[in-house]
């Protein structure tokens, strides 16, 4: 008898009775490990096992917790922290991941038979996530038709209608039209919520559909040539509500705003400050242009103006300027006279930018690599502009010095 058992044992799924049953006894059948975990398969369990996108539930086994459950063939395999010797455990499901699992699912349920009624859209996929629960459609539904399907589930939530579960063969389950897959022998499970949706189903699901509380749809993406929709049911909704509440607070804190003026009053801020923005690189270039005209008189001294024989050098090292401004900088300075400029800022690295006017004989490129590989570091550019910096910043006037040294003689 015991040897004939071994042979024909299948662990009872006790959730599929009574998903409210979060206690039980169970006889320990076989011990397995599974990644280097200890796992028991029993004789009974009420532990959901992941299937059909709903996660597994956790809990304990004795005084082991319980990590994971997997279908393995006919059997549940429990994943556990620990070894657990006893013939008989006593097992306790999470109550809170058990309710939350069984909200977002039936709420899937209700939701995904609202998207048929509302947009004739089919449900081809099912995610239940740690924070995160989606759908995907098989076309693609706008917004109006999203914020329907979402009215009339609510309205199935609020109508309390009784959830049943019955169980039919493979061939009265085509009879009344699903699709079991080829092969199937075993009875397959049906979960109807009463006058709007029937459909099979192995997961936990509650026994009316009011315990589902509120389903609300937080996003809308194309996906797949069809829409992937994001919602959240029961107590995540309310969670979703408390985060968003408390983002909304600092906001409207931070912007001295009531709640109905943030929109404006964020868009406003945008504005402003993308116009002062444009304000400060026009103050910015008028200043580039002032300290331009200074170097290039500095660098003239006393004597004639530069001309493309006899270009002006101008050679110069700034304290913490942004490469950005530093070549800003020299192109307003080949553009006002012939000249060279060979420029440098230190910051937490060193930068250069060489530039020279057209039509001077300077290879800016090359000068400029010869520089930055002295500053242990890379750069580059093209015909007569060209930056780069090094990590070695006490080097950066002898970078300029020989870049100087070296310019094309005049
Ligand atoms: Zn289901």
């Amino acid at each position: 008898m015991t040897v004939r058992l071994r042979f024909v044992r299948t662990t009872e799924r006790l959730h599929r009775q009574d998903p409210y049953l979060l206690e039980f006894e169970a006889a320990v059948v076989a011990r397995r490990q599974h990644d280097g975990r200890p796992a028991l398969i029993l004789d009974r369990t009420a532990f959901y096992a992941e299937s059909g996108g709903q996660p597994w539930d956790t809990g304990a086994l004795g005084e082991a917790r319980v990590l994971a459950v997997i279908e393995a063939g006919a059997d549940v395999l429990h994943v556990l922290d620990r070894e657990v010797a006893a013939e008989r455990v006593h097992g306790r499901v999470d109550p809170y991941r058990r309710r939350d699992h069984m909200q977002q699912h039936h709420g899937q349920h209700l939701l995904s038979k609202a998207f048929v009624d509302v947009a004739q859209a089919t449900t081809v996929a099912f995610h239940l996530g740690g924070e995160d629960t989606t759908v995907d459609l098989d076309r693609l539904v706008g917004e109006e038709q999203a914020r329907s399907a979402e009215r009339l589930a609510n309205d199935v939530v609020w109508q309390a209608r009784p959830v049943r579960v019955s169980s039919l063969t493979a061939a009265q389950a085509r009879a009344a039209g699903f699709d079991p897959p080829e092969g199937v022998v075993a009875d397959i499970r049906i979960v109807e919520a009463e006058g709007f949706d029937r459909q099979p189903c192995g997961g936990t699901h509650p026994r009316t559909t009011a315990e589902v509380g509120v389903v609300v749809i937080t996003a809308l993406e194309r996906y797949k040539g069809g829409s992937r929709v994001h919602f959240v049911c029961g107590g995540r909704a309310l969670a979703a509500f408390a985060r968003r509440q408390q983002v909304l607070d600092q906001l409207v804190s931070t912007l001295s705003a009531p709640l109905d003026e943030l929109a404006a009053t964020a868009g406003k801020l945008k504005e402003d400050l993308a116009a002062s923005e444009r304000r400060a690189k026009a103050l910015l270039e008028r200043a580039l242009e002032g300290d331009a005209r200074r170097l290039l008189a500095d660098a003239q001294g006393p004597g004639p103006a530069p001309t493309v024989s006899s270009p002006a050098v101008v050679v110069a090292r700034f304290d913490g300027w942004p490469a950005e401004e530093l070549r800003l900088l020299a192109t307003q300075l080949v553009a006002l006279a012939p000249a060279v400029a060979l420029l440098g800022s230190r910051s937490d690295k060193a930068h250069l930018v060489f530039a020279q006017s057209e039509g001077l004989p300077n290879d800016v490129p090359a000068l400029l690599k010869a520089a930055v590989e002295h500053l242990g570091g890379r750069g580059g550019g093209r015909g007569n502009l060209a930056q780069g910096g090094g990590d070695r910043v006490e080097r950066l006037d002898e970078a300029l010095a020989r870049a100087r040294a070296s310019l094309a003689a005049r």
